[in-house]
């Protein structure tokens, strides 16, 4: 069968399926780069970037490709996604749907981090008496004993699986999912009674198992960067030579990366888990087994943790000499950015030096632990095994911390951001911000962070160079009409043949919806910042001010500016408008927005970036969408200022390399809630003359869809008209 008979069953056979050349020409773009694996030089032959546009049909268009080939290959076909709500779609929607009119058969299932199943071990742990609980270990009150006992009836009793997205919501609560769950350090992995082969109750081994007779894995971007991390093959069941990948909504995947790969550690907490770790090994009134285990490697152990405190310690005393040149709680780490930080280099030297001896004991305890187990169950190894693992994993922070603190930064390509930030100690007063006085320092702790800030070298050599066929899929990779941006940050510059494709819009915007840009007097730069707020806010008061039953999201990228507007507007509007600020969640702004709409009121939500990604308002829920000012960067963050540094050094432009063109992506995404399907329509407002003063305009305007831009001052009235006729046409 070829993808053509494929798509044609689909389209003949599945209800209110629409013909769109633009999903056609994407299965065909994939199809082609799928096809291509025989090529002998692989330059990028095998993977290619295709921006589809909302409205696409994207899943169905990887799905056929993606599917076909890798069953007539013998490979298993990934579909990573960055967001739940994806994953979702394809695995209940999606995915059952193709399978029903393709006429392929094919198995597949969804792969979840270790932290979303229940640890039957870690529950039994929480439900024994505390006695062998340290302090760090939560004590648990009589309530939460007693609903812990509930999920455990629920469970040995096969009325729950252990997935906590089907656990009940009366248990969804934060201290449980804690006393239920485990991490990668902590499980006891094959030694564990609840993950023996021929009889396993382990939810996520019993996962894993699964997955690997499935043809299709449905996974997130940090999983998938975890299993690369680990070499390869680990928590999927085949290394990447051995799948097709369909990384959808892959314009987050480089920053996904470099927060994956971020290292981090606080200070106080690691000098008090070295302390700790002491204890737990000679621990006597515990009878503690470790030691006995092999007592020259617990006796070396024991003078590394020591020692590795007392060089932590040393850190501390140097901050606290030090505080002068922490600047908004921060202090830059990057000898190039920061003077009279190079000794900082010189502590985390011997920290990485202790920190690896010490790791390799350690993990040569828990094997010897581990042996102990196998022949023979010991409820007191046991828990000492637990309480080891989130040890190691804390001198595992220590180490790969201290190591990229001690890198030498050569070019953009491989330098690294470091840096310290103060943070609050729950439950005691925060300092002032000048924390010179050592009792300020009592109520703090000092976390520290690094991390690459370029991760296409990294992504390039252990997915890139590897994958068997990649597809790379998003609403946005383009600058412009140039991907050169993405395919730079994800490491695919390296091969010269990766294949770009940016699909036409289904949708006719033209028609659809009209782009205003109002002429405001003031500039929204930080000079006449105030002048801006009450000139935006005096044009929200007139825009604002209708009684018709449709939502208008504003959007602010500054929290500040957020609430001084809102703060302006008289008390009738307040009324009206949902604060995302005042919301735990999007979806219960979200919900609530939909309700007023649909009890015929207005409803305004003025939403912060988040808003601006992924949001979906069809329809009267979303009419106009008001972006408040372009969303250029207002602060540097630690990586734009390494990055800043290098392309300095290496004489580029930082605002062309990078603050334009994510100005650029970030205003593509923000001006995408508006229209979501073809019988959608509405107006983008920007509030920002430099769309139309500065050069860059043009650049920006140019990656928009093509919208009207011939002003109709009733373009929204019109447009509520024709989406109420919509709306009764299908009731
Ligand atoms: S194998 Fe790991 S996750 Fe599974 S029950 Fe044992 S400790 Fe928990």
């Amino acid at each position: 069968m070829q993808v053509n008979n494929i798509f044609e069953n689909i389209i003949s056979k599945m209800p209110n399926c629409k013909v769109r050349p633009s999903q056609f020409e994407m299965i065909q773009r994939i199809d082609g780069c799928f096809v291509n694996t025989d090529i002998e030089t692989k330059d990028g032959h095998n993977i290619c970037m295709v921006e589809a546009p909302t409205g696409t049909g994207k899943s169905m268009a990887y799905l056929v490709p993606g599917v076909l080939n890798a069953q007539k290959l013998g490979k298993k076909l990934i579909i990573s996604t960055a967001t739940k709500t994806l994953q979702a779609q394809l695995i209940e929607r999606d995915i059952p749907n193709f399978i029903k009119y393709s006429g392929l058969k094919f198995s597949y299932a969804l792969l979840k981090g270790r932290s979303n199943y229940l640890c039957p071990y870690q529950l039994d742990n929480s439900l024994q008496d505390d006695a062998l609980q340290t302090d760090m270990f939560v004590a648990t009150s009589n309530t939460i004993q007693s609903q812990l006992k509930e999920l455990n009836k629920l469970f040995t009793a096969g009325v729950w699986d252990g997935d906590l997205d089907t656990m009940p919501h009366k248990f969804n609560d934060k201290k449980i999912i804690k006393l239920i769950t485990t991490d990668k350090d902590r499980c006891l992995g094959s030694s564990c009674g609840y993950n023996q082969k021929e009889n396993c109750s382990c939810p996520y081994f019993k996962n894993r198992a699964s997955l690997k007779f499935c043809d299709v894995i449905v996974t997130n971007h940090s999983l998938l960067l975890a299993d690369i991390s680990l070499g390869g093959g680990v928590l999927l069941p085949v290394s990447p030579e051995n799948y097709l990948l369909c990384l959808d909504e892959g314009h987050n995947f480089a920053d996904l990366a470099i927060n994956s790969f971020t290292q981090t550690f606080e200070l106080k907490q690691a000098i008090t888990s070295c302390n700790h770790l002491a204890k737990l090994i000679y621990n006597e009134s515990l009878k503690t087994y470790i030691y006995a285990v092999d007592v020259s490697l617990c006796d070396a152990a024991v003078t590394d943790a020591n020692e590795l405190a007392a060089c932590l310690d040393k850190l501390l005393l140097l901050l606290n000499h030090n505080t002068h040149l922490f600047v908004e709680e921060r202090l830059m780490l990057n000898d190039y950015i920061t003077s009279g930080v190079e000794v900082f280099k010189e502590h985390f030297v011997t920290c990485a030096y202790i920190a690896g001896e010490l790791y390799t004991k350690l993990t040569k305890i828990k094997e010897k632990l581990k042996e102990k187990i196998k022949s023979g169950n010991d409820y007191i190894i046991e828990t000492n095994l637990n309480k080891l693992g989130f040890y190691i994993s804390t001198i595992e922070n220590i180490l790969a911390t201290s190591q990229y603190m001690i890198n030498q930064d050569e070019s953009r390509y491989n330098a690294n951001a470091r840096w310290v930030e103060i943070k609050s100690v729950v439950g005691l007063q925060k300092s002032s911000s000048k924390f010179g006085a050592s009792k300020a320092n009592t109520d703090i702790e000092f976390v520290f962070y690094a991390c690459l800030t370029h991760v296409g070298n990294l992504l390039f050599n252990r997915l890139w160079s590897r994958v068997y066929a990649a597809a790379i899929v998003s609403a946005t990779l383009s600058v412009g009409k140039d991907f050169r941006y993405y395919l730079h940050k994800l490491g695919l510059n390296l091969y010269s043949n990766v294949a770009v494709s940016k699909l036409n819009s289904s949708f006719i915007y033209a028609k659809q919806a009209q782009i205003v840009v109002p002429r405001f007097n003031s500039s929204p730069d930080y000079a006449s910042r105030n002048e801006f707020t009450r000139e935006l806010t005096n044009y929200l008061i007139k825009t604002l001010d209708y009684d018709d039953a449709y939502g208008t999201l504003v959007l602010f990228f500054n929290r500040s500016q957020l609430q001084e507007s809102y703060g302006l507007l008289p008390d009738y509007l307040k009324t009206r408008v949902l604060l995302q600020t005042d919301y735990l969640s999007n979806q219960k702004l979200i919900n609530e927005h939909k309700k007023k709409i649909d009890n015929k009121k207005p409803s305004i939500i003025f939403g912060l970036n988040s808003f601006g990604l992924g949001v979906d308002l069809p329809s009267l829920y979303c009419v106009h969408v008001i972006i408040t000012k372009l969303p250029f960067e207002t602060h540097k963050d630690p990586l734009n200022m390494v990055q800043e540094y290098w392309l300095k050094f290496e004489k580029s432009n930082y605002f062309i390399e990078v603050s334009l063109p994510e100005t650029c992506i970030k205003l593509v995404q923000a001006a995408g809630r508006l229209i979501r399907d073809e019988n959608d329509y509405g107006q983008l407002t920007i509030c920002d003359m430099r769309l139309i003063t500065k050069n860059y305009g043009a650049l920006l305007l140019d990656s928009l869809p093509a919208f009207n831009r011939k002003y109709d001052k009733d373009f929204i009235s019109k447009a509520y008209e024709s989406l109420q006729a919509v709306k009764l046409h299908y009731s």
